[in-house]
């Protein structure tokens, strides 16, 4: 028989590992909500061109303050 099963049957120790487990559920390294709106926080309709990293509402607004114009 072996004795050092006690330890592993420990149910302190189990709720420990699944607390873990729930605590990194969310990674925002990738996927859907990686990116968003540097302002709004919007996730759809972004502009990552030239690090822009702002969504097309929020880049309409501030088109003149960055230095971009509707034509020439
Ligand atoms: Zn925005």
């Amino acid at each position: 028989m072996l004795q050092s099963e006690t330890s592993f049957s420990d149910p302190q120790q189990k709720c420990n590992m699944a607390h873990s487990n729930v605590w990194f559920s969310r990674p925002r390294t990738y996927g859907k909500g990686s990116r968003q709106c540097r302002v709004c926080a919007h996730q759809a309709g972004l502009i990552r061109k030239w690090g822009l990293d702002i969504c097309r509402q929020c880049f309409r607004e501030r088109c003149k303050a960055i230095g971009f114009t509707k034509s020439n």
